[in-house]
């Protein structure tokens, strides 16, 4: 398709966010005859490749949404995003994607994904639907600049410039920049007026001093909790699986705390995380356990009564850890060896070195300013005609699907606004 100089609605940016406007403003166009003659819209986007984030998200199974959705699920201003969750909750976020043709179904873990288990069926919905409204990707276009020129934004971009009446900014944040996110979208915002929060990589996997021994076990995974102090102070504790990996940690609980390690370690706070390998025993549960069963039989291998709870390569690295030979028994261990075993056991600092940053981040924690966009309309508060969708503004959620819940719910509400303010400038004439 030949690029226009002019359109009605420019969206910034074809990720979930930029396509999900879209694909609302042409389900408005086409079922409403209020909104007048539809607009021209078009997506510019600066990688070859669309929609790179959605096909490695979720495993490569997209995660897109949860089975119940709320504000407490978010880091962000509760009212604002209380607002926007009620404008596309999860029931009509289900039946959106089944009317694409998606069907999804729940996973034990409250997570949803397509039943197809491929997130190439909603790339490939998404791109299709796009098609038949006519609503073109313009791909490899970079957008360098926007300013306001008589009401209209002027978008300068890698193939030209384009005059527009109003301008979705869906540009994301820095999380994966090599998807095309490396948050210049955000630079666009603030030379059109606004501010934008400290940035941070969220959801990240940690890495962990070598000599902790974790390459030996990569791989494994086992459920934990995981306790994060800030100057001695428990600050946050989160339970589930952990997976060790050749360089330290990761899996779903290491990637929700990573975001309040990283905030801490910014803010150049003490910052600390130990890890109970037995989420539901306390110090006193396992020291009744280990008396227990060298009562019940005090000729036992200390290795085979721990991996009556614990996975068999953990339990070797722990005893290596602890300078107890393979063929330990538990009859035989030592008062201050217990001691150091229960500690090891339920309270173990993580030695952790840093996190693995934005390169694989899967989310960006912080953005654009909430107060100055209103969340009835998207709309900016400072520059009217702006709206903005998805991870660009400062809210980000926890694993489960709820990012791309913001992406949808976002997209929805900026949808509507701007056909309703369409509307109503087509019946002015
Ligand atoms: C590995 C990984 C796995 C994930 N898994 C899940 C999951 O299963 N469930 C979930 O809910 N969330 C998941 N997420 C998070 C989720 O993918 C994002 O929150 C969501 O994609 C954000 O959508 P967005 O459209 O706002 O931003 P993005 O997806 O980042 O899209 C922004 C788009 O704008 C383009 N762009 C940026 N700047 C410019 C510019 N100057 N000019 C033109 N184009 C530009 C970019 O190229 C990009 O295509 C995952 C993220 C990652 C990295």
């Amino acid at each position: 398709m030949k690029q226009p100089q002019e359109v009605d609605i420019a969206v910034l940016g074809a990720g979930a966010a930029g396509m999900a406007t879209a694909l609302f403003l042409a389900e408005n166009f086409s079922v409403k005859p209020a909104a007048g003659s539809p607009p021209t819209i078009c997506l510019l986007e600066s990688a070859k490749k669309i929609g790179a984030k959605i096909l490695v998200s979720g495993g490569g199974r997209c995660n897109l949404t949860h089975k119940i959705v709320t504000p407490n699920d978010f880091y962000g201003e509760r009212n604002f995003i209380k607002k926007v969750l009620k404008a596309l909750t999860v029931e009509k976020t289900v039946r959106w994607f089944s009317s694409l043709g998606i069907e999804t179904k729940v996973e034990p873990t409250g997570k949803r994904f397509p039943v197809s288990n491929r997130a190439q069926t909603v790339l490939s919905a998404f791109l299709e639907k796009l098609a038949e409204a006519n609503i073109p990707i313009f791909r490899e276009h970079l957008v360098s600049a926007v300013n306001v020129v008589d009401e209209h934004f002027l978008v300068e971009h890698s193939s030209g410039s384009l005059r527009a009446k109003h301008l979705v900014l869906a540009t994301g944040g820095c999380s994966l920049p090599k998807s095309g996110s490396n948050g210049h979208g955000l630079k666009i915002a603030q030379h059109l007026g606004h501010s934008v929060s400290d940035l941070l990589p969220a959801l990240t996997p940690l890495v962990l001093q070598n000599s902790f021994g974790h390459g030996e076990i990569k791989g494994t995974s086992q459920e934990v909790s995981l306790s994060l102090f800030r100057d001695n102070k428990l600050q946050q504790r989160f339970s589930g699986p952990l997976l060790w990996t050749h360089f330290g940690v990761s899996g779903p609980v290491v990637l929700d705390i990573s975001r309040h390690w990283n905030i801490a370690k910014q803010q150049d706070q003490t910052v600390r995380i130990e890890a109970n390998f037995l989420p539901s025993y306390d110090d006193q549960k396992v020291t009744r356990w280990l008396t227990d069963s060298r009562t019940s039989g005090s000729s036992k291998f200390l290795k085979n009564i721990l991996q009556e709870k614990l996975p068999k390569r953990f339990v070797a690295l722990l005893l290596g850890r602890l300078g107890l030979p393979e063929d330990q028994r538990l009859a035989q261990l030592s008062k201050q060896k217990q001691k150091e075993l229960l500690l090891s056991l339920l309270h173990l600092e993580l030695p952790i070195v840093e996190s693995r940053g934005w390169n694989v981040a899967e989310v960006t924690a912080g953005g654009v300013t909430l107060s100055e966009v209103n969340p009835t309309t998207m709309e900016s508060k400072i520059c009217p005609g702006l709206y903005f969708t998805g991870e660009i503004l400062d809210v980000d959620g926890r694993l489960g699907g709820f990012n791309f819940q913001w992406a949808w719910s976002t997209a929805k509400v900026a949808a509507e606004a701007i056909t309703q303010k369409w509307a109503a400038s087509a019946k002015r004439g």
